[in-house]
């Protein structure tokens, strides 16, 4: 086995999380190696649909903290060091200008996840990134030995950043507790077929499950339902079992009586159209077994509450996830062993934890990549000392 460069420090991990911790130990003065089994940075590509939502305008810490349904309390602290202003001054000192989306959502002024990635990467420079994939991590002569494939190397401070999607038994084998990982941020299926009105949107409509409303933007898919009402729910449910049912309500306060009123000759279909897209129109109307032809004054009673109880109680059956979404990982690193003013393990001295390894995952919204750069500084500051 080859014994491979000697350095006081490695990350394993070049996503997010790796290289922000690795930015923020260089400006301390140091050069990590780190370790990525990829292309550093290639998982940033993807986000925020390719527009990189890097963090969202919420700089009051408890308020922003309430945006992960894991890692809330713990988040206190960390926020309290490196908070959102944080995020937005790291990002203007390499290069990246930024807005703030009507939304809060903040992004890069051009749009592209890809000239954070550079910009990123050349704040780098100096760095040694290390194209290996890490099979194991050991404790050896007071510090580590990290095996890749055919090489084996020596550290005194590992930093573990292989996200959320990764081999958890780089932390567990040091007797670190892994809270079971579960998709969240998802696109879900759903027991009824609505193959037919994919691609069919609402915008800013609420749903009620397991005895919450929520209010978001809404998507038929071919499987099922998705959009950011919907990750906002499987985030929630993450650690529930299927199928349970959510029920959306598509009616934004609109009176059918009134729109009824005002067009006694208009057909019904184009009525109900005027409330949710054509095709969901045609739908309920199928469901409810009325004639979509019928002019508005011949609607009864029984037929208009019975158009308005689907629209406003559209009952369905969530079965599973499904592909969609940005799908991050709600359990990984149980918190309670990880310390939050440093991101040390509570277990073994001189190792470290950043970004969605943690049981950590925020909503849609920036707030992801937000636990990324916060837990990233807060590992440099800590494994810098
Ligand atoms: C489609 C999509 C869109 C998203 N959009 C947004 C968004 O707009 N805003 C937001 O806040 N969040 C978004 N997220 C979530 C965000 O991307 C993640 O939370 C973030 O990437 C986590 O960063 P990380 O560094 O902790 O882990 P990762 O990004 O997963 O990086 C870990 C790195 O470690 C490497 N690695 C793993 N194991 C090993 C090993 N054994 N040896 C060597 N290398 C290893 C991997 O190759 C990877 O590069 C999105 C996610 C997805 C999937």
């Amino acid at each position: 086995m080859e014994q491979g460069l000697k350095s006081r420090i490695a990350i394993i991990g070049g996503g997010p999380a790796g290289c922000a911790c690795a930015y923020f130990l260089k400006q301390k003065g140091f050069l990590p190696a780190v370790f990525e089994k990829n292309s550093p940075l290639k998982t940033l590509l993807p986000t925020g649909g390719g527009r990189c939502n890097l963090a969202h305008a919420e700089f009051d810490l408890k308020e922003l903290a309430v945006n992960y349904p894991r890692g809330q309390k713990f988040l206190y602290s960390v926020f309290s060091r490196f908070g959102t202003s944080d995020t937005l001054e790291f990002f203007e000192k390499i290069g990246i200008d930024t807005y703030i989306q009507d939304d809060m959502r903040i992004f890069p002024v051009s749009d592209k996840a890809s000239d954070v990635r550079n910009a990123m990467i050349n704040s780098l420079k100096g760095v040694k990134f290390i194209k290996e994939n890490v099979i194991s991590i050991k404790l050896c002569n007071g510090g580590f030995e990290v095996k890749s494939e055919g090489k084996a190397y020596f550290f005194e401070k590992v930093i573990i950043a292989i996200g959320g999607h990764s081999a958890f038994s780089l932390a567990s084998g040091f007797g670190h507790k892994i809270v079971e990982p579960k998709p969240a941020l998802t696109a879900l299926k759903t027991k009824e077929d609505f193959s037919f009105l994919s691609g069919v949107s609402l915008k800013n409509i609420s749903a009620a499950c397991a005895g919450k409303t929520y209010f978001g933007d809404f998507l038929f898919t071919h499987e099922g339902i998705s959009g950011p009402l919907v990750y906002k729910i499987s985030s929630l449910m993450a650690r529930e079992n299927f199928p349970y049912k959510i029920v959306f309500n598509f009616m934004h306060g609109e009176d059918l009586q009134d729109l009824l009123n005002a067009n006694p000759h208009k057909n019904i279909k184009n009525i109900v159209s005027e409330i949710v897209p054509k095709s969901l129109a045609e739908a309920v109307l199928k469901i409810c077994k009325i004639d979509e032809n019928l002019e508005a004054h011949k609607i009864d009673g029984k037929m208009r509450d019975k158009i308005t109880n689907i629209l406003s109680n559209f009952e369905v059956d969530a079965i599973s996830t499904a592909k969609g979404g940005e799908v991050v990982t709600c359990g990984g690193v149980s918190l309670g062993e990880v310390d939050n003013r440093t991101m040390e393990s509570k277990i073994i001295k001189n190792l470290y934890f950043c970004g969605e390894i943690l049981d950590i995952d925020g909503f849609c919204g920036g707030f992801n990549l937000q636990n990324c750069w916060s837990t990233g500084f807060l590992a440099a500051e800590g494994a810098s000392k």
